[in-house]
């Protein structure tokens, strides 16, 4: 039997509002002041913000007000900080620093919307890592984490809590694990960190070749060929093909990326401080991740903060499922069962994630809702 774990806070208040009242943001610093964030010590201290910037295409991202909100708080308590997040493995406008930072400014972050600068965790090309030990690791013994990241002395997440296509929720423990890990961290968690070719794609430039520090690529002919044994899987390859003929194999099974992500959290969080903060509003079943999102699944239900992220995770999907589900949306072709992220993704199953997270001893997933009008 699990040994019974103290529960964790989290601090949740909904979206309304009074007219010429209290705007979102500012009902967000209230919120999260009252979580507690004010005890973390931030002077002096570099403070990463991991949020997700949206792939081009996408409208379900979180607005950088929200940031701005965050970033100026935390330099009127004498922090430094930045907005970041990594490369993607797969090839959209978000897979290398430069594509990432005009995805980012299109969607509408940049230094004055946010309220701070934003720095790519990984690098131009994804490969700017740090490989950092991840405690109790059954899957990964290290973790491939953006430099950027692990530099900073402070870490909070800024999450919009939504489905996800492979992992049944993309909440706070998949926006630090996933989205702090470095390309070939990335590869690591989806895949056995091989990149696969399609030779259809590829016209021999050799771009490639010259980017691949372990001789793995060799041209035959007008077509690039992968020497498997040699690759390292640092991923390089994926972000400069301008064909996009280079990509990972996504074939792990979901329980095993699910795992492999809770690691990687883990990795990034010990040792340091954190606070999270999750945003259920436009709840897409999928990843922002998509160039496009579908109708929201749930009405906007509000935000909710936590030192766990674990918990807060847990928390999320218990006021999703509390609330009812919207028509004329993806649920409508999904069963009716208890679970909404069960339903809208029947081959994914979140607890995975939270119960590893549970066992690497990340957080708890029993918490105590404690609501602010
Ligand atoms: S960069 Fe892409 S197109 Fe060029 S050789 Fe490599 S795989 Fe082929
Ligand atoms: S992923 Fe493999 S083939 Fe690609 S650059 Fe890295 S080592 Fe070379």
């Amino acid at each position: 039997m699990r040994e019974e774990q103290k529960k964790a806070k989290v601090y949740f208040t909904n979206f309304r509002s009074t007219a010429y009242g209290e705007s979102i943001p500012e009902k967000m610093v209230r919120l999260i002041r009252k979580a507690g964030i004010e005890t973390l010590d931030f002077r002096d201290k570099f403070t990463a913000i991991k949020m997700h910037f949206g792939e081009a295409g996408n409208m379900a991202y979180l607005r950088p007000q929200y940031a701005r909100a965050l970033a100026e708080l935390i330099r009127s308590l004498g922090g430094f900080p930045f907005l970041t997040d990594c490369n993607t493995l797969y090839a959209g406008s978000r897979k290398n620093a430069l594509e990432h930072l005009e995805t980012a400014e299109l969607n509408g972050f940049n230094a004055l919307s946010a309220g701070c600068r934003i720095l790519i965790g990984d690098g131009l090309k994804g490969n700017d890592e740090v490989e950092v030990p991840v405690p109790n690791g059954v899957h990964c013994r290290t973790a491939k984490i953006g430099r950027a990241v692990m530099d900073a002395d402070i870490l909070i997440s800024l999450t919009h809590f939504k489905g996800h296509e492979k992992m049944g929720i993309g909440g706070a423990v998949k926006n630090v694990g996933m989205g702090c890990g470095s390309r070939a961290g990335k590869m690591e968690m989806h895949s056995d960190g091989k990149p696969i070719l399609n030779s259809e794609r590829c016209v021999g430039c050799g771009l490639c070749r010259k980017h691949c520090a372990h001789g793995a690529l060799t041209l035959n002919g007008r077509k690039m060929e992968i020497d498997h044994a040699r690759c390292a899987g640092c991923g390089s390859c994926i972000s400069v093909c301008p064909r996009d003929a280079l990509s990972p194999r996504w074939g792990q099974s979901n329980r095993l990326l699910d795992e492999k992500t809770a690691e990687y959290a883990a990795a990034v969080l010990q040792g340091r401080p954190h606070f999270h903060i999750s945003f259920l509003c436009d709840i897409s079943p999928n990843c922002d991740c998509h160039g496009e999102n579908d109708t929201p699944i749930l009405p906007d239900i509000g935000m909710a903060a936590s030192f766990d992220p674990v918990a807060l995770d847990a928390a999320s999907v218990d006021l999703c499922n509390k609330t009812g589900r919207l028509r004329g949306t993806w649920m409508d072709e999904c069963g009716h069962g208890k679970d909404i992220f069960d339903d809208a993704h029947p081959d994914t199953r979140w607890r995975d994630t939270l119960d590893h997270a549970v066992r690497l001893g990340l957080g708890t997933d029993r918490y105590e809702l404690i609501t602010m009008e």
